[in-house]
């Protein structure tokens, strides 16, 4: 039996318990970090499926985190879905500039969450509970990634965890 494994990393405790019920509800594992260098330092032990990362995070913010995950040859292919509310302009092109596969606004709309995640890493496990299947639901334009407006400078590639997780 496999269970296909989401990382949220998170420090709104109400947030969490929300996106654990929804995912769980829907046939994933939720593995969770209350911080940047945390969820850094989980992401590389648990090689999750996928990564849900909140913005503001004490410490190292999520995109410093995710530019951090994403300069590691081993953390680099795992998606990463920003869960944010802030909505100022240019925010969002930060964060995908940052690596961001995704970007979804707080508060969190359950269906787009859970379609968002299906699209990276497939359905959950199945679950008798489970409700009937949705029609199909037309992306949200904030779900489709606009090409980046600007040169970013990237990390330097790395093989080194420790490297990641310095604050
Ligand atoms: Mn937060």
């Amino acid at each position: 039996m496999s269970t296909k494994r989401v990382l949220y990393i998170e420090d709104n405790a109400m947030n969490m318990r929300l996106v654990r019920r929804l995912l769980t509800a829907n046939g994933y594992t939720v593995i969770e970090a209350t911080d940047g260098l945390k969820g850094i330092a989980v992401a590389a032990r648990e090689l999750p499926e996928l990564i849900l990362m909140d913005i503001n995070l004490p410490g190292i913010d999520g995109m410093e985190a995710t530019s951090r995950l994403k300069s590691s040859y081993d953390l680099s292919h795992i998606p990463i879905v920003a869960l944010t509310a802030v909505a100022m302009k240019g925010d969002r092109e930060r964060i995908m500039a940052a690596g961001c596969d995704d970007y979804l606004q707080k508060p969190i709309d359950n269906a787009l969450l859970i379609e968002t995640v299906r699209r990276f890493i497939g359905e959950g496990e199945p679950k008798a509970a489970t409700a009937p299947k949705e029609a199909t639901a037309t992306p949200s334009p904030a779900s489709v990634p606009e090409p980046p407006r600007f040169i970013f400078t990237r990390r330097p590639m790395t093989t080194s965890i420790d490297t990641l997780i310095e604050p």
